[in-house]
């Protein structure tokens, strides 16, 4: 096993301009592992509820997805609710319920504690903490992601979590709030300064910037005209970016560079459609055709 993530396995109920979905299959562990199989093989690491539909881990198994450290307890499944009204890239979040999530303790078998990259999915920051402290030993890369409410009500945890990453992926209205700095550049600053080689401020449809040791970058967003559903956009931008360097094995400053495409790519994708419809139907063709797309819409020459 390649990546190895933990976070939520969700029904979200979600109302975008273009609809809405009173229960589908989300969470950032959901999200993340379906896109991140069209790149490496993938274990996920999470509790679903007795009311979690069979057909569902079968979407998620038939993708290769490594469903075994995916536990059902007693109880409900974790549910969001979340609506886009003024700004489409950004999420406001009406309901949250941990359900089985309150009480979920990881058990990771020694497959999942010796994977090479770990990702630590949006969860409360001291489950993040747990999985990583399980693992037999340091993997070769750790990134995480975080949002709001964990800024909120754990941010101790959060704050230790943080110190002990390589990546931080975070929405730019995060940064700022998790550094109280307005300007992307001092947030980054006061981040790598926590611990992080790098960070990747994640800004909707305005793309991404990433900070690294000596070098920062920014991805424009794929222009899409219609964004269905954003749910879940960030998860699969991490999955892209996750699953290139897993699948290359290196993250040195090339790396991470084209790893920002690949999840731009993968983030284009998920807000096509509802929930998981675009991203679980992909073909490696459509990804690199996409990918090709973004490599045309930032090609540029030097001036003589
Ligand atoms: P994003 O990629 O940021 O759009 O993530 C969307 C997913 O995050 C949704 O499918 C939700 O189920 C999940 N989510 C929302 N709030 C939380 C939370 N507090 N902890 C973990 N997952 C969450």
């Amino acid at each position: 096993m390649k990546i190895l993530v933990v976070g939520s396995v969700a029904y979200d109920a979600v109302e975008t301009p273009a609809g809405k979905r009173d229960s589908q299959l989300g969470g950032s562990a959901s999200y993340f592992s379906t896109a991140a199989s069209y790149f490496a093989d993938v274990g996920l690491i999470g509790v679903v509820g007795d009311d979690f539909d069979p057909a569902d881990r079968a979407m998620l198994d038939d993708l290769g997805i490594d469903t075994s450290g995916l536990i059902e307890a007693e109880g409900k499944t974790f549910r969001w609710v979340g609506t886009y009204t003024d700004d489409i890239n950004t999420a406001v979040t009406l309901d949250t319920q941990l359900n089985v999530f309150a009480e979920f303790e990881p058990a990771l078998s020694n497959e999942h504690a010796s994977a090479p990259y770990l990702f630590l999915a949006n969860i409360d920051p001291n489950l993040q903490l747990k999985v990583l402290g399980s693992m037999n030993s340091r993997p070769k890369m750790v990134a995480c992601d975080t949002m709001n409410l964990w800024i909120d009500i754990a941010r101790p945890a959060l704050v230790d979590l943080v110190g002990r990453v390589d990546t931080l992926l975070i929405n730019e209205g995060e940064a700022k709030q998790l550094t109280g700095l307005e300007h992307l550049p001092d947030a980054a600053k006061a981040i790598t300064d926590m611990g992080p080689s790098s960070v990747v401020i994640k800004r909707g449809e305005y793309g991404v910037a990433l900070f690294g040791p000596d070098f920062s970058f920014a991805a424009p967003a794929y222009p899409i005209s219609r964004v269905i559903d954003p749910t879940g956009a960030g998860d699969s931008f991490a999955a892209g970016f996750m699953g290139y360097i897993a699948s290359v094995d290196r993250f040195d400053e090339e790396a991470l560079r084209t790893a920002a495409v690949a999840g731009s790519t993968m983030a284009s994708f998920a807000v096509e459609d509802f929930g998981l419809d675009r991203t679980r139907t992909l073909t490696q063709s459509d990804i690199k055709t996409r990918f090709d797309a973004f490599v045309d819409l930032t090609r540029f020459n030097p001036l003589s």
